[in-house]
């Protein structure tokens, strides 16, 4: 787990290091805002307009790994 810290409501939160990877979204847990990694090193998390980017949802990579 990685401490990251939620642009949107300015608190810290645990997140798996697995998701923490350029461009992925992962939501802020205490806010639930959505969030993308915009910078791996240092780690740096962007707020994302959920229905701005809703559109592109379909040809998104997907990095997510099969178990
Ligand atoms: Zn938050």
């Amino acid at each position: 787990m990685t401490k990251v810290e939620c642009p949107e409501c300015g608190g810290e939160f645990e997140a798996e290091s697995d998701v923490l990877f350029l461009f992925n979204r992962i939501n802020c847990s205490l806010c639930d805002a959505l969030l993308e990694v915009i910078e791996e090193e240092p780690l740096v998390l962007e707020a994302v307009d959920e229905e701005y980017y809703d559109s592109e949802d379909e040809d998104e990579d997907d990095e997510w790994e099969a178990e």
